[in-house]
């Protein structure tokens, strides 16, 4: 059943241009993936959302883009180069390879043959800066976007002239050499980020822990995640990350099971201390007001653009008896209008043309005047377009179009002059509520 749904949801994304296995006429590589014409615009459609949720919608949020690839002793200092390793063991019959703390306490899952002992193995992609590659020019591309952040502490509170409370969000690639990738864009050894850190006294780290695990909590069903499809996980001691006192996962219940969407952290004053330490600089925070000189602590949410895509892919799929729709939040939704000419002829293909035209200056519009236009419906709801235009005979006498709702299939008339305010009120319903 898991498996059927995954594999329906990895067809449609195929067929109808969201994600395509990266270098496919070269058959393909393992954990890669490309995103398509609808998959990038559902992409940046979340970046976006998350962004304004960060940086518009809040007074306390810088943003930054910061470079993939930086000084390798950023590495050393985070523990990056020490100890970010899985350990995995290699099945002796079947020869596949597991993370331990997938198969610890089993025989390989399913051929039942013995495991080896567990090796370690460092998650870092590494290259080499310049023609020579020695140990002297070893680079690593970024496994998290966090240290870009980190590094880059002073230089925006000194240029945003912030005070503490305050944070700083970025998105951005990040590479994981993973052991065992998999579950399509679950999880890749390319993805992406949005991170945001929180800078707080250190005695109220732990109440901004509280208010941002709710904040991300909220943000999630804002961009129309079921709510009953989502849950808190505390990390035990044992699964504790080693910059962290404490931390949470927002889970999501995936059909292959409730899986980490994203991790919100309190990583108190690990991160500074050490580049501190390692580079020489002071990273202190001086407050003027109260003559105090601290280390900020650090209040982490790290979410995966991948993963959220996924999660709203997986989330808005129904199949219904005559069809497939995808229930995504007009908000995200990759087309927003489909605009159709009820037949070939009578001068609705110019009509319902000059609409798009108008209508392309506020939103991602698709024209189409093939096949029936119940078929035409059934190729937007696929694809989640939440609204349909419909030019007919009517148009042509009295200025009106029909407005199909995706979710109900209902439709109402109205003028063509009312058109661009009604779906505009019906977008931006959602971003209202922020
Ligand atoms: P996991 O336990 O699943 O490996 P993690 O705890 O290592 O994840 P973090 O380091 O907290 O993950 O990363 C923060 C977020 O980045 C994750 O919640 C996820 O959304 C995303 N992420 C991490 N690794 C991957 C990956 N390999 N592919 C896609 N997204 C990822």
């Amino acid at each position: 059943m898991a498996n059927d749904i995954m594999e329906k949801i990895v067809s449609l994304c195929k067929r109808r241009g969201y994600v395509y296995p990266s270098s496919e006429i070269y058959g393909g590589i393992n954990s890669c993936w490309d995103y398509g014409p609808l998959g990038a615009e559902l992409k940046n459609n979340i970046r976006r959302f998350w962004w304004k949720s960060m940086t518009y919608f809040r007074d306390d949020i810088e943003g930054l883009d910061a470079s993939i690839i930086m000084h390798p002793r950023v590495w050393e200092a985070s523990g990056h180069v020490d100890g970010f390793t899985d350990a995995m063991v290699d099945c002796r019959k079947c020869k596949l390879r597991f993370r331990v703390d997938e198969v610890s306490g089993k025989s390989c899952p399913d051929c039942g043959g013995e495991l080896t002992e567990a090796r370690l193995f460092n998650l870092m992609f590494r290259t080499h800066i310049g023609p020579v590659e020695d140990d002297a020019s070893i680079a690593y591309l970024r496994p998290e976007t966090a240290q870009g952040i980190y590094v880059n502490f002073l230089n925006v509170l000194n240029t945003s002239r912030r005070k503490v409370p305050f944070g700083i969000a970025q998105i951005g690639k990040a590479f994981r050499n993973e052991v065992t990738p998999g579950n399509f864009i679950f999880r890749m050894r390319e993805f992406e980020q949005m991170e945001m850190q929180y800078f707080v006294k250190p005695e109220t780290a732990q109440e901004w822990l509280e208010t941002w695990r709710k904040e991300r909590m909220q943000w999630y069903v804002k961009l129309g995640i079921k709510a009953e499809k989502l849950r808190f996980h505390e990390h035990t001691e044992d699964e504790l990350p080693h910059y962290a006192s404490r931390a949470f996962d927002i889970q999501y219940e995936f059909p292959f099971g409730w899986k980490e969407l994203e991790g919100i952290h309190n990583r108190t004053d690990y991160d500074l201390k050490n580049h501190s330490k390692s580079s020489g600089k002071d990273l202190e925070y001086f407050d003027d007001s109260t003559g105090e000189r601290f280390i900020p602590y650090i209040v982490e949410t790290s979410a995966g653009v991948d993963r959220t895509l996924l999660t709203c892919l997986v989330d808005a799929f129904e199949e219904e008896e005559n069809r497939v729709v995808l229930r995504l939040s007009p908000e995200i939704a990759p087309v927003k209008v489909g605009i159709f000419p009820l037949v070939k002829r009578d001068g609705m293909p110019e009509i319902a043309k000059k609409i798009a035209a108008q209508l392309r200056r506020h939103m991602k519009v698709f024209y189409d005047e093939g096949g029936s236009v119940g078929r035409r419906y059934r190729r937007q709801d696929e694809v989640g377009t939440p609204f349909c235009v419909t030019v007919d005979a009517q148009t042509i006498e009295d200025d009106t179009v029909t407005l199909r709702n995706r979710d109900d299939m209902k439709q109402v008339r109205l003028k063509v002059s009312e058109l661009p305010g009604r779906l505009g009120e019906l977008m931006q319903g959602e971003e209202n509520t922020q």
